[in-house]
């Protein structure tokens, strides 16, 4: 328990925000140089083939301690944190043993964990947390992930009697701003199916999320000087507002949760002259995701036909497909995972993903990845916190799926 516990403060000593404004690969150095030490640290526990390549991928091999064709398995998590909030210079409260009640994260600035906002405490009484000083996000997301993972590594290998097939690992970069398997070498990685450890509370076991897509629609205006401007003037502004409002004001993600989907507007800007409005489209039925991508089609038709003439231009771009699809075909994929949290005393928690992971590009990409849960609680935000119990389930659950395999 001491183990991964230690290993996960040592890895948040690192601030590896990544930053979607960049255009290197990784997007900041500050990866590259953690993941190098994690090839040290990996090559020190006695694991093989450990790389880390020029974009940033660490890879690292744990070879099948027995004979027989054994499947190969990958276990993925991310180097990068979310740039959201803070993620420098890290202060982690470790509170022991902890009471119930509100957390003091902060005296000086009056920044408290209430048990009132944040009901999920309650599992957690007399548990070990983890949390941040209210100044920074934590950073569970993902470097609980790695340190489950190479902390599972590190029994394995202390652990001889228990048998397992060919384990691969992957720290990828960049996960946060999409594009954390943009230079996923799949060849070399080798596995035949993986995991991402990068869930939240213990159980989850995530297998279904998102459709997505963005819409963008460019209106063209007319500008003429307002004094003269009567039955010439075509404000590109004004007719943004009447595309605004074409849309069903309730499928928002404000008013959304489960499997409802959304239209999001993200962005606007807009002068007389041109208006550019910024949606993405989610849904985890794919038919429904067609249908609503239809619809914000039928939304720029109408003003065509209204004005007579093209004022608006749309442009759809899929981002991301829901996993399901994919792991339908792998079902022993799952079931893996879920037969080693009931071993462990675990209730696999099955929630659709409102979102996507590396995992469901993965997938895509063949692949079939489901993602596990680290344990940790409201991420990418200063109430950001983590039950060592958790972790050590977590580390628990891989060892347990390795051995399954
Ligand atoms: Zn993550």
């Amino acid at each position: 328990m001491e183990e991964v516990c230690e290993r996960f403060l040592r890895y948040i000593a690192f601030d590896t925000a990544s930053d979607e404004n960049s255009h290197s690969i990784p997007s900041t150095k500050s990866q590259l140089a953690f993941g190098k030490t994690l090839v040290r640290e990996l090559l020190e526990l006695g694991l093989k083939q450990c790389t880390q390549d020029k974009n940033g991928y660490v890879m690292a091999t744990l070879p099948a301690n027995i004979k027989g064709k054994i499947p190969v398995i990958g276990l993925i998590a991310h180097l990068d944190t979310s740039s959201e909030c803070s993620g420098c210079n890290i202060r982690p409260h470790l509170i022991k043993n902890y009471p119930g009640g509100d957390i003091l994260l902060n005296d000086e600035l009056g920044i408290y964990l209430l048990e009132a906002e944040f009901p999920e405490l309650k599992k957690y009484y007399g548990q070990d947390l983890i949390t941040t000083d209210g100044t920074t996000l934590l950073g569970a997301d993902d470097k609980a992930g790695i340190a489950e993972i190479v902390t599972a590594m590190a029994y394995l290998l202390k652990h001889p009697e228990i048998e397992h097939g060919p384990i691969r690992l992957a720290f990828t970069p960049d996960e946060e701003i999409g594009r954390g398997c943009d230079h996923f070498n799949l060849e070399k990685f080798g596995a035949d199916f993986a995991y991402t450890i990068d869930g939240g509370e213990l159980g989850q076991l995530e297998t279904e999320n998102f459709n997505a897509a963005t819409a963008t629609f460019t209106i063209h205006g007319k500008s003429v000087h307002p004094g003269t401007a009567k039955n010439k003037m075509i404000n590109s502004v004004l007719v943004a507002l009447e595309l605004i409002d074409m849309f069903p004001a309730n499928e928002i993600p404000a008013k959304t949760e489960g499997y409802e989907g959304f239209f999001h507007l993200i962005n606007i800007t807009g002068t007389v002259e041109q208006t550019v409005l910024k949606y993405i489209i989610r849904d985890h039925d794919l038919e429904i995701f067609e249908r609503r991508k239809g619809f914000a089609e039928s939304c720029a038709g109408q003003i065509n036909r209204k004005y007579n003439a093209e004022l608006v231009k749309l442009e759809i771009k899929d981002t991301y497909y829901n996993m399901k699809e994919i792991l339908e075909q792998h079902p022993h994929v799952p079931a893996l995972a879920e037969q080693a949290m009931r071993d462990m005393k675990i209730e696999p928690l099955k929630v659709p993903i409102r979102g996507g992971t590396d995992g469901a590009r993965l997938s895509f990409m063949g692949l079939p990845t489901p993602n596990l849960f680290t344990g940790g609680h409201n991420f990418h935000g200063r109430y950001e916190f983590i039950p060592v119990q958790s972790m050590q389930k977590a580390v628990e659950t891989i060892v347990r799926i390795c051995e399954l395999a």
